[in-house]
Formats: structure tokens, C-alpha cells, sequence
């Protein structure tokens, strides 16, 4: 058809599948296996629905006060987003705006490529080295800007910050953004760099650590100069963005420090435990900083195993994309959850 000619074509980005199984044990998209804190089901209670007659705040001032609390950053240097997704494509757009590439590594969150498609910006992958870390040097040349997600995903790969130092300073004339969407597993935020350079957006999430990926909430911290471009951006799209019970219950979430820390102290703890079992198993993986192992074995192939946990209703993730096409992502559950995986795993390795 003709008017098919006008249309922005895209390929858009896969999400990891969201099967709705009784008994399933699901490790594919790297969600909290635990709830959010109590606070949060209280504050459900006893949400006054009157409330929702009016537009919800456009600065989602609960969520921004909670934020700068937490952080000790001025608000002014907080946005506030549906989702990290939401954040990094407003922070595409705004800043990723010149006919240079912008810079990010070969093998990273699969999302970045799509956005740069969608809004047409020119870019450059650079092929992680042979351990899975990045290479410093490479986003030392001339770019349009520079997205790394530290830890990174799919590798669970932290790099340190003094690399991240380095490689701001030589990108002093671009917007260089850190997606630290699983920074709290282990991992050394860059957030204290946004006092320093006021070219750099560190970029969280409540999905993962905070347990609440169905709430849809993220958030970014910048120079004051850098969160305006984004609210500028934002503003001209679509204000009422995050709705009101998302603004308090996601308040209620940040301001339970210590339900927050013993549940990540669980994961984290989950999560090396693991790491040994499956060493013992054979399995080789990156020394992941995140709330998941990307594993590969050296007799099993990833999709033959990955289908054999799915016919057990346990779902792990695999990515087609080459280097990787023989790992497996599989998310850090409950200790009952992995011990059943585990348990799967070994039977099927020892069959072989
Ligand atoms: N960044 C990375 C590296 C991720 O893995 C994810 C999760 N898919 C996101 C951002 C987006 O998470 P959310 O939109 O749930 O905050």
C-alpha cells in the first residue's frame, strides 16, 4: 500500500515472556522474588479513590520528596519516569541529538539499539573483550554520546569507577548516561559523578531491588540543567505521565530503608550460594553484581536446557544474538525457587 510508504517502520524490542502458569517458577525477567514492603500493601488500603477524579501532580512531588530524602539530592536534580524504559527513551531523545554516533557495547540491554532506530540516531556497538568487560579506550573517541549500563545485562558485568571517571572526562562534550537499573546488588553507583560533571545521567529503577516492576516507576538524577532538558522533552509528549497511586506507593517503597536492604541482603545472598552450586554443576558465568547469573555450559547447549526447564514450568531467560546464544539469564529467586531449579539442572547434567 501506498501511505505504508510514510510509515516509521520499526523492530521493536522483545520483552522476556510473562507466561501465567500455576506453580511456575519464573527467572526470565529479573523481578523481585519477594513483595514490597508491607508499608506498601497500607498505603493500598488505604488510598482514598476520591483522589483519582483529579490529574495526577506532573512532578510527582511524593515520589520526588521521598527520592531527594533518600538520595540527598535536590529535586531539582531528580526525574521521574514510568519505568527506567520510560526514563532512557525520554534521555534518547533528549540528548542523543546530533548526526554522530552515539557509543554502547555489542552485547548490553537489547533496548538501546531500538530506541536509537526509532529515533533514527546514528550509532556504534563496541565489541565487549573476551571476559565480557568493556574497553575503555573505545568510548574514547569521537561519538554523539555514550550509554553503558553498569552492572551490564545481560553479563552482570560491574565495571569499575574509576573506568566510569575515565571515560566521562574524555566525553566532557556529550551526555553520557549509566543505567544502574541493577546497582543495588553489589554494584558502586556513579551517582556521586553528578555533582561533579553536569553531562552525566545515572539512571535506577524500582523493578528490580524495590520489588515493584508491575508499579512502573523510574527515575534519573542529573545536573539541574540536564533533568530540565528531560522535563522539557517530557512536557512536550505527555505530562500526566505517572499516575497518582503509582507516586504513593512508590514513596512508601523508598522510605522502608530496612525492608529494602534485607531484601536485597537475601538476594545477594541467594545469589553467591548459587554461584557455587552451579560452578559445581560445571557451569562457567561472569562474577554477576545483579539480581541474576548468565551461565553457560560447557556439554549442555543453553536452548536445550532452557526448553528442558520450561517443560518443569521453570522459565529462564535465552537471546539468540551471537556471543551469547549459548548462555543462559537465569534471574535469583527464592532459596526454595533455586533449589529446584538447581535440582532440575543437576539430574539433567548427570543424564548426559
Ligand atoms: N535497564 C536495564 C539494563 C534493564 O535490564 C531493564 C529491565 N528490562 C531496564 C533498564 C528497564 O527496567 P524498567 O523499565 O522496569 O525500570
Amino acid at each position: 500500500m501506498k501511505w505504508e510508504d510514510n510509515v516509521r517502520k520499526v523492530i521493536p524490542y522483545v520483552p522476556g515472556e510473562q507466561p501465567n502458569k500455576e506453580n511456575m517458577i519464573k527467572l526470565n525477567t529479573n523481578e523481585c522474588p519477594y513483595p514490597p514492603t508491607p508499608n506498601v500493601k497500607k498505603a493500598v488500603e488505604a488510598f482514598d479513590t476520591e483522589k483519582l477524579r483529579l490529574y495526577p501532580d506532573t512532578n510527582a512531588t511524593p515520589l520526588a520528596d521521598a527520592l531527594s530524602d533518600y538520595y540527598h539530592v535536590d529535586k531539582k536534580q531528580i526525574f521521574i519516569g514510568v519505568g527506567s524504559d520510560d526514563v532512557l527513551a525520554i534521555a534518547f531523545m533528549t540528548f542523543f541529538n546530533s548526526n554522530k554516533k552515539i557509543l554502547f557495547p555489542d552485547i548490553t540491554y537489547s533496548f538501546y539499539d531500538v530506541w536509537a532506530e526509532l529515533y533514527r540516531i546514528p550509532y556504534q556497538v563496541q565489541p565487549l573483550d573476551e571476559e565480557f568487560k568493556i574497553r575503555r579506550e573505545d568510548y574514547m573517541i569521537p561519538n554523539g554520546g555514550v550509554i553503558l549500563a553498569n552492572p551490564n545485562a545481560p553479563t552482570g558485568e560491574q565495571t569499575d569507577l574509576a573506568t566510569i571517571e575515565e571515560i566521562i572526562q574524555a566525553n566532557q562534550d556529550v551526555v553520557v548516561i549509566i543505567d544502574e537499573a541493577y546497582i543495588d546488588f553489589g554494584g558502586e553507583s556513579s551517582l556521586p559523578f553528578i555533582e561533579k560533571y553536569d553531562n552525566v545521567l545515572v539512571v535506577q529503577t524500582f523493578s528490580k531491588s524495590r520489588a515493584m516492576a508491575g508499579l512502573r516507576v523510574g527515575y534519573a538524577f542529573g545536573s539541574e540543567k540536564l533533568i530540565q532538558y528531560m522535563n522539557d522533552v517530557k512536557f512536550s509528549f505527555n505530562s500526566y505521565t505517572m499516575n497518582l497511586p503509582a507516586q504513593v506507593f512508590g514513596a512508601e517503597a523508598v522510605k522502608d530503608d530496612k525492608y529494602f536492604r534485607e531484601t536485597v541482603q537475601k538476594i545477594v545472598h541467594t545469589r553467591e550460594r548459587v554461584k557455587g552450586e552451579l560452578r559445581e554443576l560445571g557451569f562457567v558465568f561472569t562474577d554477576s553484581m545483579s539480581n541474576f547469573i548468565f551461565a553457560t555450559h560447557p556439554r549442555c547447549q543453553a536452548v536445550e536446557l532452557q526448553n528442558m526447564l520450561r517443560e518443569k514450568s521453570i522459565y529462564v531467560r535465552h537471546f539468540t544474538k551471537e556471543r551469547i546464544d549459548n548462555y543462559l539469564r537465569i534471574s535469583i529467586g527464592t532459596d526454595a525457587e533455586m533449589d529446584t531449579l538447581l535440582g532440575e539442572l543437576k539430574a539433567y547434567i548427570q543424564s548426559k
